[in-house]
């Protein structure tokens, strides 16, 4: 069974194709500029050299039709007839309250995605393009929505209520909802497996350190707290957005600066985090790092940070589960970068985490870093959203 996977963004669109049997990626690609002048697609399937067209895309009906161009050309195509796409999963970030699981997509599906546009004005219109861009080329072939919010939706209320009037969560669903819940999903099961622990019971918490990061806590891979809340703003300190701050700090800006409140909060996503505390050196760790190593000051004091709210969430987490199995790093930063997964560890020596400094320096594959004397397993499991979402299409649909 072979199965499209889409992530649609507002002015992009990136796919992989996968053959169920063996999980194997028959090719991916990327549509850019969707609805903007130059558009162009970059396809590469398995085997087969790179396709590059430039052709406008004035929407993702457009965009979408051009994959299926592709990936039934006879040169650099892996399928005959689009017939062959027995379905096709889709990354929606939001589902407010109302799925905590992915769905087969129907008009009230679509109604709940489109009734959410407003916890997710970037994402949520663009997935919901992606789907009906899908329904107009493969009538018939069933396409089933992946929310982010899902995993993070079975956190108990004692997590995911904020501490407001009661109101708002019952006018206005104001609740913490958490993201990279596709990312969080599949490698807490993968942790579970690779690790050897109960799947009932095993803890586990995960740390996706990206441009993005969030980390979360799972009891036999159910959430049961996790770093991001209503929107991705909350939580760690990632590329551009703050993470953890006081409410108090926006009023004060607005005041001090003359701004409104969305310019300010277009400010904490944008322009904070690593990029604002170094200064406005970047919001790509290794830039930061490198003027950390040239004696900048700022860059120096962001990377610290960073790696100390990490640490503190990972205490945080092992005190709402009174334990932790396994902690697991995943995305660019995690998967990557020794210094701060080593940074991060040094702070856990009070739970009896060991860390093997040689294996330490793997990159980018799965690997336990902990010692065998480490009283909690610390591994590295790259993260892979288009398989999770393909596994929770297939399990829909067979
Ligand atoms: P992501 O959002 O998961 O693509 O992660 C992006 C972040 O990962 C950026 O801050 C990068 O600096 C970081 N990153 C990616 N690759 C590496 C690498 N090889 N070494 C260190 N950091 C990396």
């Amino acid at each position: 069974m072979k199965i499209l996977v889409i992530n649609c963004g507002s002015s992009s669109l990136k796919y992989q194709l996968i053959d169920m049997e063996n999980e194997e990626v028959l090719a991916k690609g990327l549509c850019e500029r969707i609805g903007i002048e130059g558009s162009n697609l970059s396809h590469k399937a398995a085997g087969k050299e790179e396709l590059e067209v430039k052709k406008e895309m004035p929407n993702h009906t457009v965009a979408i039709k051009m994959v299926m161009d592709a990936l039934v050309d006879p040169e650099y195509g892996v399928i005959k007839d689009t017939s062959e796409i027995s379905a096709v999963g889709h990354r929606v970030l939001h589902a407010g309250t109302v799925y905590s699981d992915s769905i087969v997509v129907n008009e009230d599906v679509k109604k709940v995605i489109r009734d959410c546009f407003d916890l997710g004005p970037l994402h949520n219109p663009a997935n919901l393009m992606g789907i009906e861009a899908c329904e107009e080329a493969m009538p018939g072939t069933p396409n089933v929505a992946v929310f982010d919010t899902a995993f993070g939706m079975k956190m108990p209320e004692k997590a995911s209520l904020y501490a407001i009037p009661y109101e708002y969560y019952e006018k206005y669903s104001i609740r913490r909802y958490g993201f990279h819940g596709t990312s969080h999903s599949y490698v807490s099961k993968e942790a579970i497996k690779y690790c050897e622990l109960d799947p009932e019971t095993a803890k586990v918490i995960v740390c996706h350190l990206g441009n993005g990061a969030s980390v979360s806590a799972s009891i036999g891979g159910k959430c049961v707290d996790t770093s991001m809340g209503l929107t991705p703003l909350e939580g760690l300190i990632m590329g551009t957005r703050s993470g953890d701050i006081d409410p108090a700090v926006v009023q004060f800006i607005c005041n001090k600066e003359g701004k409104d409140v969305n310019e300010v909060l277009n400010i904490l996503n944008k322009k904070s985090g690593s990029l604002g505390m170094s200064g406005g050196v970047s919001s790509d760790f290794r830039d930061v790092q490198k003027a950390q190593s040239e004696g900048n000051h700022k860059a120096d004091v962001a990377i610290q940070a960073f790696i100390y709210r990490v640490a503190k969430y990972i205490g945080a987490y092992v005190a709402a589960m009174n334990g932790v199995d396994a902690i697991v790093f995943t995305a660019g930063v995690g998967e990557n970068d020794k210094p701060i997964r080593g940074a991060v560890c040094e702070y856990l020596g009070y739970l009896g985490i060991e860390i093997d400094p040689e294996i330490n320096k793997a990159r980018g594959k799965r690997v336990t870093i902990s010692t065998p004397e480490s009283k909690v397993k610390v591994c590295v499991i790259p993260t892979n959203e288009e398989l999770s979402i393909a596994r929770e299409t297939l399990a829909l649909v067979k």
